[in-house]
């Protein structure tokens, strides 16, 4: 016996329909690349996005027509996910911190009908264009008025124009729901980028997932300011689940400095956020520096590189923010756990809440997990055997764009990822298999060294990489950058290692630097100092 249910297609365009229906009058917040503040609703947005599928479509593209964006966190930025996608065209949001070569690299591969540029990265663009010979149309995110003056780049379109042009008198189209909608390339630290072509079906559930109480917990009563940008993992999916739910949204443009952000959370009167480890560090230091407190921020998704428990830490107990543990990777959509406690934790002490806290969390429903060992041999759930993770689920990739090779392995997705999961489910990262530092056939996880440095007072970031020892291949070494004023020797870090970690994997040497260097995601290059530091000589 068939279920008789109806079979209604997953589209992202429902997911716009319905939270300009119930949640017509919620704000959408962005502090433009122009400089000002500008407010729209979802009402808006649903409005404007089916005057660019018009006009999409009046540039001659056609479903399946990759459409590139180079573009920060904004109102426009979310019309064309939705008038792209919605359109049955697909959405490719690019990185503009890349090299430009690999940006040409990723646009050339993906095929780029149509670029949408900010204003602020358009110079890139122009510079590229000869470069991008699939580019057939250029339109510049902003007004007439803002227009470049001049440009290589022959009939450069105007955003506002081609929107204002239509009539929206358009009818979202109805499609098979496995159709792609958007694409997003790793980041390609080694070897090439890879195309993750994500589907409506995927998007959709991944943005069903995401929301629920144990995993974001995002609501219509949240004020939700995405600081991950929406070219990294599509913003881990908010621009969809926040249609979803109809929560009101902040975006901060390209302003993610620790004092512009401090300014716009409490002006907006912000409730949840997201982002990478490197944002935090910078907002908590403005607002340690000029004894700051949050008014209404409560709870924050931190994830992408792991977040150190001193930061846990920090944000709970000086600004009673929470800290909700996320782990993904772009092959997932991104979410693939979180951290979050169960009933039965209700009554552990603060410390040990704390300790599971800082896992990256439990698979949720969609995700399945499993570690296995070198020779493919699956590993129990005892918190101890950390094995290679691997993951499967309905928004997993099966498969990279162009790429004839299963990247596959007996089903599973390998995420390159060393972790161990413990009986209750909660994963815990140990490292990136190629971070992971390997002292005479030992493993040394760098995020544990990192973790106990980054609890160090002095401390405002650290990175743990190998470095070549005689005798046992690698040794650990520790980069640090000192917090502004303060002071620390390598003597009295490595002693603060005492009783923190085995002996044997105390860091064998620190170095003191300006900067760390960060990827164009924001996580420490781990390849970038591995080179620095390729010939340093431990004691
Ligand atoms: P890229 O590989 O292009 O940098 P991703 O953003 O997809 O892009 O990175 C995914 C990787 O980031 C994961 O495989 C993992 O190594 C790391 N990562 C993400 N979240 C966490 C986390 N919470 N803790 C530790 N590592 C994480």
């Amino acid at each position: 016996l068939m279920g008789q249910m109806m079979h209604m297609p997953l589209m992202i365009s429902s997911l716009l329909t319905h939270a300009a229906r119930h949640n017509g009058d919620v704000e959408i917040v962005s502090k433009r690349v122009e400089g000002d503040m500008h407010r729209t609703n979802w009402a808006g947005i649903e409005q404007r996005s089916r005057k660019l599928a018009q006009a999409l479509e009046r540039l001659g593209l056609k479903t399946g027509d990759r459409v590139g964006t180079l573009a920060w966190n904004g109102y426009r930025h979310l019309e064309t996910y939705y008038g792209v996608s919605g359109s049955g065209m697909v959405c490719h949001t690019i990185n503009p911190r890349l090299f430009p070569q690999q940006v040409a690299w990723i646009v050339n591969d993906a095929e780029d009908k149509a670029i949408f540029v900010d204003l602020n990265i358009f110079p890139l663009v122009d510079k590229l264009a000869p470069m991008m010979p699939s580019v057939k149309h250029v339109v510049v995110m902003c007004g007439r008025e803002h227009m470049p003056k001049e440009s290589s780049i022959p009939n450069l379109l105007c955003y506002e124009e081609l929107v204002e042009a239509e009539d929206g008198n358009y009818q979202w189209p109805t499609f098979d729901e496995n159709t792609a909608a958007s694409i997003c390339y790793t980041s390609g630290t080694t070897g090439n980028p890879k195309g993750a072509v994500y589907s409506h079906r995927s998007t959709v559930l991944h943005a069903y997932a995401s929301a629920m109480p144990d995993a974001m917990s995002v609501s219509s009563q949240d004020t939700v300011l995405p600081v991950v940008p929406m070219f990294h993992v599509n913003a881990w999916g908010l621009p969809y689940a926040s249609a979803m739910i109809g929560c009101r949204l902040v975006f901060p443009g390209h302003h993610l400095d620790g004092a512009s952000l401090y300014n716009l959370f409490e002006q907006e009167k912000v409730t949840f956020s997201a982002g990478v480890p490197t944002i935090w560090l910078g907002l908590i230091n403005h607002a340690k520096q000029n004894n700051l407190k949050f008014s209404t921020f409560k709870r924050t998704v931190i994830g992408g590189s792991a977040c150190p428990p001193a930061m846990i830490k920090t944000l709970q107990d000086d600004f009673g923010v929470e800290v909700i543990h996320a782990w993904g990777m772009t092959e997932l959509s991104p979410l693939g756990t979180l951290s979050r406690l169960k009933a039965k934790h209700a009554d552990l002490p603060k410390d040990q809440k704390e300790a599971i806290l800082a896992k990256q969390g439990k698979g949720i429903y969609g995700i399945d997990m499993r570690i296995v060992d070198g020779d493919g041999k699956v590993l129990p759930w005892d918190g101890k055997a950390a094995g290679d993770l691997e993951v499967r689920g309905h928004w997993v990739i099966s498969s990279y764009f162009k790429m004839d090779k299963s990247p596959l392995h007996d089903g599973w997705f390998p995420t390159g990822d060393v972790a161990t999961i413990d009986p209750d489910g909660y994963m815990q990262i140990t490292d990136r298999s190629k971070d992971v530092i390997k002292s005479g056939g030992e493993w040394i996880s760098s995020i544990d060294l990192e973790n106990v440095a980054m609890a160090h007072p002095a401390v405002h970031e650290a990175a743990a990489i190998a470095a070549f020892h005689p005798k046992w291949d690698e040794r650990p070494l520790l980069v640090v950058v000192k917090k502004p004023g303060a002071e620390v020797t390598a003597a009295e870090l490595i002693a603060f290692y005492d009783g923190k970690i085995p002996k044997w994997q105390t860091p064998d040497d620190v170095v003191f630097v300006d900067e760390i260097p960060h990827t164009a995601t924001g996580k420490i290059y781990k390849l970038k100092l591995r080179e620095t530091f390729k010939d340093h000589k431990l004691p």
